[in-house]
């Protein structure tokens, strides 16, 4: 999952991105109104946490920006304590949910995830697929009730697929959703990802469509 975090305070600005980033999401930054609004137009984002008091467009005008767009992904609006009138415009131009500052970090990322789920449509920080079980929470992955031990990358990829499990995923959508912007992106690297994560899962739970990319589903009952 790749975000996007547009906050001009830099302090805050690092906090999210780190707490984000420890999650385990690619995520993507900038500082002001016009350079969101850039990204955020350009760049295909699984959830973005907009401040709404930004240099250059304000918050609500870059909100407004992407949904004339088009772009229908979630929006988080970070808002001031005492404008409750804030709440309401970024409502009105297409905001999925706000945090109050001052907030705490884990308000936030509880809020991301429920944000990424309800887009994906599942009801649950557990996604399920066969054997396999990704605690959204933890970034815990179980299969037949054992542990693995995902690195990042993979965590992330296996994340991805489960989220659109039973949907076929392209390998440019993976590079696409998985990597931050500064990363130096290569498609070749998510066979070998793939890879590694099936030989750590020891279950038949991601499949290679040909041609086409790859798709979660749970293996058939023999
Ligand atoms: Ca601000």
């Amino acid at each position: 999952m790749r975000l996007l975090v547009v906050e001009d305070d830099k302090d805050l600005n690092r906090q999210i991105v780190t707490a984000l980033e420890n999650a385990g999401y690619a995520v993507d930054k900038a500082f002001d109104g016009e350079e969101g609004l850039y990204l955020g137009e350009t760049e295909p984002y699984d959830a973005v946490i907009l401040d709404l008091g930004l240099p250059k467009v304000d918050g609500v005008a870059v909100l407004q920006g992407w949904r004339r767009a088009g772009k229908t992904m979630p929006v988080l609006i970070l808002t001031a304590r005492d404008r409750w009138s804030d709440k309401v415009s970024g409502f009105d131009a297409g905001a999925d949910d706000y945090v109050v500052k001052p907030f705490h970090i884990e308000e936030l990322l509880a809020r991301v995830r429920a944000l990424l789920r309800r887009a994906a449509g599942h009801a649950t920080s557990e996604l399920i697929c066969g054997p396999v079980r990704l605690d959204t929470r933890a970034s815990r992955v179980v299969v037949d009730g054992n542990p693995v031990k995902l690195t990042s990358h993979e965590y992330r990829l296996l994340a991805y697929l489960m989220h659109h499990q039973g949907r076929v995923v392209s390998r440019t959508e993976l590079v696409e959703h998985l990597y931050d912007q500064d990363f130096d992106r290569d498609s070749n690297t998510i066979e070998v990802f793939v890879g590694r994560l099936r030989k750590k899962l020891g279950v038949e739970v991601i499949e290679t469509v040909r041609g086409l990319g790859y798709i979660a589903a749970a293996p058939a009952k023999v």
